[in-house]
Parts: structure tokens; sequence; C-alpha cells
């Protein structure tokens, strides 16, 4: 039993080994940042890692990605109750609905990790 004010979870072997491994690999810079166990280092990924998407939902609460697929972006923007569509246009980012590259939209669409895979796919794939 987990003692008072804890609470246990079961992972997976590959998970434990996996963020065991990295954690004996980092242990005294993390004991620096006052980790110093295991589970210490699993709640600190945790605690950075929701703050990240906290952060990102702070950034944009108002715009939701609908679909991403090869050089086709598309968005919901809830502030104005309209799809965005973003296109990829010689390797930037252009936004269909505010005919411009440098709107919220493109901002909201360059954050997406997916988008900088399509883009270094475009620009090694359409060199002429
Ligand atoms: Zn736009």
């Amino acid at each position: 039993m987990p003692k008072e004010g804890f609470r246990s979870i079961t992972v997976s072997e590959d998970v434990y080994d996996r963020f065991n491994s990295d954690y004996l690999k980092s242990k005294s810079d993390l004991a620096i940042r006052g980790v110093r166990s295991l589970s210490g280092y699993i709640s600190y990924m945790l605690e950075e890692r929701m703050r990240e998407d906290e952060a990102l939902s702070l950034h944009a609460p108002m715009m939701k990605k609908i679909s991403v697929d090869d050089g086709r972006i598309v968005l919901l923007d809830n502030t104005i109750n309209r799809i965005a569509e973003v296109v990829v246009r010689d390797g930037e980012l252009h936004c269909q609905l505010c005919e411009e590259d440098g709107c919220l939209h493109v901002g909201f669409a360059y954050a997406l990790p997916e988008v900088s895979t399509i883009l270094s796919a475009h620009s090694t794939g359409e060199q002429t």
C-alpha cells in the first residue's frame, strides 16, 4: 500500500523500463532539481507535460484542429465560428480564409507537431 497522500498506478514493464533508464541516466541532474526517486521523476515529467498543454491551450483557447492531411490543415476558429484552411504553398503556410501568411490560423498551424513533419517533407520533396 502506498503511504498517506500517495496513490499507486500500474504501468507496463516497457513503460517502467523506459522511465527507469532515463531516470538513472540523468539521476544527478534531477537531484539538483529536487527529484530523488523514479516516482518523483515520473511526477515531474507529467507535471511538465500538463504545463505545456495548458500553455498551448491558453495561447489558443478558441482554436481547434479538425484534420491534418498532406499539405492541408483544417482548423475551427471558435471566435468567428468559421473553418479555416491552411495550406502549404512553396514550403510556407498560407491561410485561405484570411488570404494571408501571418494570421492566427497560420501561427496555430505552425505550432502543431504534425505540421513540421509536412513542411520538412515538402521542402525535401519539391526541390527542382
Ligand atoms: Zn487565417
